[in-house]
């Protein structure tokens, strides 16, 4: 229904109308949205409710630590800091991996890299796999996914239980923002064709209970238009730049909430996929390793009500945990056979509700940088626990075995590895989580991940992402 409607010429003109709402939208004030107050104890009543919508926006390539409500020093995103500051915030946030596919494979599925197996290029979800989005389509919710990112792309299994699940059309609100990415990105149109196609989406189903997902690609592609405060020239000030852009098109997105009068009945969950490295291990970009400012991305839900104030969550949690947390808060049943577990013990803690949180658990992430090769097997594992991370590099043919450790605490960005082999019992510890983790998976499903096969039209557009791959010798 939606996709015959996004496509027919009257939804066209009916898009092209949206374009001045945009336009002025995009000028939006940092205010407090028009919410009911609220407790800790609605917190703890939400599940109960059965009514609320789900808005879940993948801001892709997010690092946490560019964001002022995560304590950077630029006002990069007004909107996202006052959307925290009455609702819910996670501080430590671990993405599963640094490249998409592998990471939101993690997301939605709360599984671990290894589990769902979709490390490669090719690697696509079976149809067994359970995605949130088909228990909240069983649970009569309207489903619709709307993404700019070729990787989370139909073929690759993540549209499952989604009603609608659309690429919007590159060119449908008026193109004031660009791309300034470093590697001339290609990708097509902006993230306000997405928010056309979201509007056009609310104001057919918005009445009914939905779930709006939204993968957003603006901060990806460095694309910012002449209201983005002028922080410099230098990449990462384009970034930040793109962050600022990003938050505005979220807060027009809130304000169409408003206005069809569903904000008092929707969780909005902003998330992350990976961060971006601007050399501070030496690289530039994401998908090559699993350093802090490629995996530590922000988690922050807004409430159906005012929290004031907010709660942070300090407990470090991982992706994973995020829609076993979303479902537990919806009342619906949980994924089961999964390696994330819900959150709520720990908001329910830091709300005051109760004085016992959950115990924390070892967090891990992976990588395998022979990603876009057929054959070629590079893995990386990450491992955090008790104010420590390793870092382990597996013996392969090209390569022999490294550790790196470090101090999370003392040394947030991992710029002095500490490893001595057998010198600490914390880092031996999680050496062997992570090397145990390494040959033990299993996909919850029972059911290997699909290869599937990518003709020349779909490489392309992942190409067009800056990703090298199979046949790339051109690029
Ligand atoms: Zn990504």
């Amino acid at each position: 229904m939606l996709r015959r409607l996004i496509d027919s010429p009257l939804t066209y003109f009916v898009g092209a109308g949206l374009l001045v709402v945009v336009a002025i939208a995009t000028q939006i004030e940092v205010r407090v949205p028009p919410l009911p107050e609220g407790t800790p104890q609605d917190v703890a009543e939400l599940p109960q409710r059965g009514d609320l919508n789900v808005v879940f926006v993948v801001i892709d390539t997010l690092r946490a630590d560019h964001l002022d409500v995560y304590g950077y020093g630029r006002e990069t995103s007004p909107n996202l800091a006052a959307l925290a500051s009455q609702g819910i915030r996670f501080e430590k946030v671990l993405a599963q991996s640094s490249w998409t596919k592998t990471s939101m494979a993690s997301l939605w599925t709360g599984a671990q890299p290894l589990n769902h197996g979709l490390l490669r290029f090719d690697d696509a979800l079976p149809a067994e796999a359970r995605m949130p989005a088909e228990t909240l389509k069983q649970a009569g919710y309207r489903t619709a996914g709307i993404y700019r990112n070729g990787w989370v792309a139909p073929n690759f299994g993540f549209a499952q239980g989604f009603d609608t699940y659309i690429r919007p059309r590159p060119g449908r609100a008026r193109q004031r923002a660009q791309s300034q990415h470093p590697a001339g990105a290609l990708l097509e149109g902006t993230d306000e064709d997405a928010l056309v196609s979201a509007n056009e989406f609310l104001d057919a189903f918005g009445n009914e209970k939905f779930l709006l997902y939204l993968h957003l690609m603006d901060v990806h592609q460095y694309v910012f238009d002449q209201d983005s405060p002028p922080f410099g020239v230098g990449y990462l000030d384009l970034y930040d730049q793109a962050i600022h852009w990003t938050d505005r098109v979220i807060a027009h997105l809130y304000g169409k909430l408003e206005e069809i009068g569903v904000l008092d009945r929707t969780l909005f969950v902003i998330t992350s996929d990976h961060g971006e490295a601007f050399r501070e291990h030496g690289f530039e970009g994401h998908a090559r390793n699993l350093y802090s400012e490629v995996t530590r991305v922000p988690w922050i839900i807004g409430l159906p009500f005012r929290l004031m104030p907010g709660v942070v969550v300090e407990q470090p949690v991982s992706n994973v945990d995020v829609w076993p947390t979303l479902l537990e808060l919806l009342g619906l049943s949980p994924l089961e056979g999964i390696d994330g577990r819900s959150a709520v013990p720990l908001i329910r803690a830091a709300a005051g509700l109760d004085a016992e949180p959950l115990a924390p658990t070892p967090r891990l992430a992976f990588l395998d940088r022979g990603w876009g090769h057929r054959t070629r097997q590079t893995p990386i594992f990450a491992v955090e626990d008790a104010g420590k991370r390793i870092m382990w590099w597996p013996q392969t043919d090209e390569s022999p075995e490294r550790v790196h450790l470090f101090d999370t605490e003392g040394d947030p960005s991992e710029q002095h590895d500490i490893y001595s082999p057998g010198d600490d019992p914390d880092a031996e510890r999680l050496l062997g989580i992570v090397r145990e983790h390494s040959e033990s998976a299993e996909s919850p499903w029972g059911v290997d991940a699909r290869q599937i096969e990518l003709d020349e039209m779909r490489l392309n557009q992942l190409r067009a992402l800056g990703y090298v791959l199979p046949g790339a010798e051109r690029r």
